[in-house]
């Protein structure tokens, strides 16, 4: 529990003002409430003089005034506190997600981060909150109670505090049960949202392959463990409150016993045994609140474990503490002996590839190849295993990524709109883009036709809550994405697959416009569409099998040529 705390220090520091004020308003209210069985000793001793016992009856509603006061403000700014942690703490989560590399994301499942970023937040919001403060309150008053008690009958006070060890035995002992128990089940949860999740991002495959019943049934599976997880945290829970009440009931009685003796002795007076029995009493709430601030703590620290997993993944793709800053660029691209592999044998194997300033060149070969690969590494989406990617000479694992990404217009093979306007996805990362601006990059992407048929125009929603969008549309959204930068690389990463080749022609003509000047990687099948590119390289199995221009390749009668064969007859046989 304490190194949980220790990895929230910072956060707890940075309220340190409102602890210490809210810490100062927990030990008034503790001394409030301790000083009140001293009062109704008083009171009790002093039945026969009517003046003294209204004073001390006047003192004992002064005190629980007092005491409601300090408790009312304890608890308004120490479990304020806990909830500016938790916004703290879900910002600073947020962020350090959004700066992880899509390599994380490709072995971490969506549902599961959604879990640790609510229900685990929450656990660890209630171990800092009513946690950390009743953990004190109970411990503080405890200590008052027995202080006072030791000093008006020593004897007495050892056998009120005689089920201490027993209740931190079963205190140590019920909090690591309870701990296993908890982190089972929040990783339970974490499979039920990702199981939800995938399922409502598939609900199309689910229908289509008529999987509802299937996917019902494992569900269901799912959920009845998780319930029955629960079942087993509840029933020690459920063990783990009666021992401690009956810990304390049998205190009561030894108390009540041998204090009575103590009475009729004449040792003590019928006030202390009553002040006596008052803390008894009093002792009993805390008893049960560590029961329940045990629990609470083994909870948080086993959710604050598994948002640490989070906090602790380094993005592996981040700026070096050198970084060389880019200037103005001129757009060379150099791969450099680049091989890539992802853990099953190279994905790229050896690639020496010059791409000179201005210039456009085009990738093709079978799907499988290697083309995304070799383009996602120019925004650095990954690095080379071995080998270096250079832009104008400049080893781009020494710029800053932010920088680098900055000058390229990247079209992946698989895009992605926001739930937002039209215009919005379009000017995606531009601030200030005006009106003019977007639909611009939508005229030279092919797209303005198409909005201006849409009744909102460039205010239709798309996304999740908006219109669905054709294949083609979002493939053009996305170029337009990408021209709105005005890049001085431009990335298009099979961007026009889900076009005709019509259409195809008509947004190369407009893009025409747009490539020149600038540094452009192209990936497509169709020759229609690299036939014009400055260079020309085929991939296959990861290595460059074919370079040249449309004609030296056609000449040289290897895959492209056929390919190229092959697209011609296809044309014939449409035409006719
Ligand atoms: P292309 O774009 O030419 O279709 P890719 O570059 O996407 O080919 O893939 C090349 C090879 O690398 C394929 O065998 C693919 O399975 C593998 N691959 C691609 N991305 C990953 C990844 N993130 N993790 C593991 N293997 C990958
Ligand atoms: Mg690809």
């Amino acid at each position: 529990m304490w190194e949980s705390l220790h990895t929230v220090r910072q956060y707890l520091w940075r309220y340190r003002r409102g602890m210490a004020l809210g810490g100062l308003c927990l030990v008034m209210k503790d001394l409030a409430q301790a000083l009140q069985p001293l009062m109704i000793r008083g009171a009790v001793d002093s039945f026969r003089s009517g003046a003294a016992f209204v004073r001390f009856a006047g003192y004992l509603v002064g005190l629980a005034l007092i005491k409601g006061i300090f408790q009312y403000w304890m608890r308004v700014i120490l479990i304020g506190i806990s909830r500016d942690i938790e916004f703290d703490l879900r910002n600073d989560l947020f962020a350090h997600l959004i700066r992880l590399s899509p390599e994380y994301y490709a072995r971490t499942r969506t549902g599961d981060i959604m879990a640790r970023a609510t229900n685990d937040l929450n656990a660890v919001r209630m171990m800092l909150g009513p946690g950390v403060m009743y953990w004190f309150e109970t411990s503080l008053t405890f200590i008052l109670a027995i202080a006072i008690m030791t000093r008006v009958d020593w004897r007495l006070a050892i056998f009120a505090v005689m089920p201490a060890p027993a209740v931190s035995l079963a205190v140590i002992l019920f909090g690591r049960v309870i701990h296993d128990r908890f982190e089972k089940i929040q990783a339970m949860f974490s499979d039920i949202s990702s199981r939800v999740q995938e399922n409502l991002a598939g609900v199309r495959m689910i229908r289509a392959f008529v999987q509802e019943r299937a996917e019902m049934r494992r569900f269901e599976e799912l959920n009845r463990a998780y319930i029955a997880q629960n079942i087993r945290l509840v029933r020690v829970q459920g063990l783990f409150q009666p021992l401690l009440e009956a810990l304390i009931g049998v205190t009561f009685l030894v108390v009540l016993w041998v204090g009575g003796q103590q009475v009729l002795a004449g040792r003590i007076s019928v006030g202390s045994f009553v002040m006596f029995n008052t803390y008894m009493g009093m002792l009993v709430w805390p008893m049960i609140a560590l029961g329940w601030v045990v629990n609470l703590m083994q909870r948080g620290s086993a959710s604050l474990q598994r948002i640490n997993d989070i906090l602790r993944e380094q993005p592996s793709i981040a700026a070096p503490p050198d970084a060389v800053s880019l200037g103005a660029v001129s757009g060379a691209i150099e791969f450099r002996d680049v091989t890539v592999d992802y853990g099953s044998g190279p994905a790229l194997c050896a690639i020496d590839l010059r791409i000179p300033a201005g210039t456009t060149l085009a990738v093709v070969g079978h799907t499988g190849s290697g083309k995304s690969t070799l383009v996602n590494l120019l925004p650095r989406l990954s690095d080379p295993t071995s080998g270096a990617v250079l832009l104008d000479g400049i080893d781009l694992r020494r710029v800053d990524p932010a920088e680098l990404r900055r000058q390229i217009g990247f079209v992946p093979q698989e895009t992605f709109l926001f739930s937002a306007t039209i215009a919005g996805n379009i000017a995606f990362g531009v601030e200030g883009a005006t009106a003019e601006q977007i639909r611009r990059a939508a005229e030279m992407a092919g797209l303005a036709g198409d909005i201006e048929g849409f009744p909102l125009g460039y205010d239709t929603l798309v996304g999740e809550r908006g219109i669905t969008l054709s294949g083609g549309q979002k493939q053009r959204t996305a170029i337009a994405r990408a021209l709105l930068r005005e890049p001085r690389i431009l990335i298009l990463d099979d961007a026009l697959s889900a076009v005709d080749t019509q259409t195809e022609e008509q947004i190369l003509t407009h893009l025409a416009g747009a490539m020149q000047g600038r540094t452009v990687m192209l990936i497509s099948h169709r020759v229609s569409t690299v036939r014009q590119a400055d260079a020309i390289v085929v991939l296959e199995r990861g290595k460059i099998v074919e370079r040249g221009t449309h004609e030296e390749l056609v000449e040289a009668g290897g895959y492209y040529a056929a390919l190229c064969q092959k697209q011609m007859l296809e044309e014939e046989l449409e035409a006719i």
